[in-house]
């Protein structure tokens, strides 16, 4: 029996666990509607390079990917217009909170990535290009949608009304961002398409099958390029946990993309996608027993990028 074979029973050893410990973190406060949600839920889905989908906990029950959608409309965004983006956004890490506005003034708003919540916008304003905010919305979600192959993904309205009523902060980054002429659209335009597009719900099936591509699995429907899909694979291991990037590195040796409802995306190239939800967070907004999840599923199974 191989290790993998075992994994049905290592996944649910992990959720009987986490709930038995019931230590699960604090969920995000800045937006009401993810207030709301019990931190008391745990979810993985892992779906493996030979077809399987192997999950635990509550893999069924939908929640907001926030931040995760940030892998997303950046393969969109590759995929429409090429390497240009780049112009307009870094590609390091930042080292500074998810939402931080301290870079933006020293660089002169260029964001350090497109992982943190500035470049996140301006690779948003980026796909928005000429378009209206739902066209972009339906590439996004059509994408989601083809990677995952599944019609079923949809965004919640209460939670993009709710972002949109307290999202001070993007708000300010956004505005900063246009001083600097760093968003063609209006800065409303932006915001209310950005919140939109974190306001979509997946499963951990859902997201599970919709990675399988950026992990250049066999069979998954191939939207992106070769070499595409490794440079956003090493986007997430550099800058996919904010500040914490370097801690999930080290614990995990593995890309992910982490979202502030308590999800992470982890891409193990050609062997697995993976996703996992939890919405208790850690000091570095990710989630917390999500990320002891991922470094425990890397041990387990000896999956890392570094060999
Ligand atoms: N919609 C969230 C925000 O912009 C996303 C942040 C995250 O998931 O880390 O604040």
């Amino acid at each position: 029996m191989s290790d993998l074979d075992r994994l049905p029973e290592f996944l649910d050893t992990l959720d009987a666990e986490f709930h038995a410990r019931g230590d699960w973190g604090a969920v995000a406060s800045y937006i009401p509607e993810l207030a709301r949600v019990d931190p008391a839920q745990f979810a993985i889905s892992v779906a493996l390079a030979d077809g399987r989908l192997i999950s635990a906990g509550q893999a069924r029950k939908p929640f907001s990917i926030q931040s995760v959608s940030k892998v997303f409309s950046l393969a969109c965004v590759l995929s429409r217009f090429g390497e240009s983006i780049w112009h307009r956004v870094g590609r390091e890490p930042s080292g500074d909170r998810f939402d931080s506005i301290l870079l933006l003034e020293q660089e002169e708003g260029r964001p350090r990535n497109p992982f943190i919540n500035a470049g996140a916008l301006v690779t948003t304003d980026e796909l928005l290009a000429g378009r209206a905010p739902k066209e972009a919305l339906s590439e996004i979600i059509g994408f989601l949608r083809a990677s995952a192959e599944d019609d079923d993904i949809h965004i919640d309205a209460d939670v993009a009304a709710s972002e949109n009523a307290t999202g001070h902060r993007n708000r300010a980054l956004a505005y900063y961002l246009k001083s600097f002429d760093n968003l063609v659209n209006a800065p409303e335009l932006v915001l209310g398409t950005y919140f939109h597009q974190c306001a979509i719900e997946m499963t951990c099936e859902q997201l599970a099958l919709a990675g399988r591509g950026i992990a250049g699995l066999p069979g998954a429907p191939m939207l992106l390029s070769e070499v595409k899909r490794r440079r956003i694979a090493a986007l997430m291991m550099t800058c996919g946990h904010y500040d914490g990037s370097g801690d999930f590195a080290f614990r995990t040796g593995l890309p992910g993309k982490s979202g502030v409802g308590g999800g992470i995306l982890l891409a193990i190239p050609g062997r697995a996608s993976a996703a996992i939800w939890s919405p208790g967070l850690n000091a570095w907004g990710n989630s917390q027993v999500g990320t002891e999840a991922a470094e425990r599923l890397a041990r387990f199974t000896g999956w890392s990028v570094f060999g």
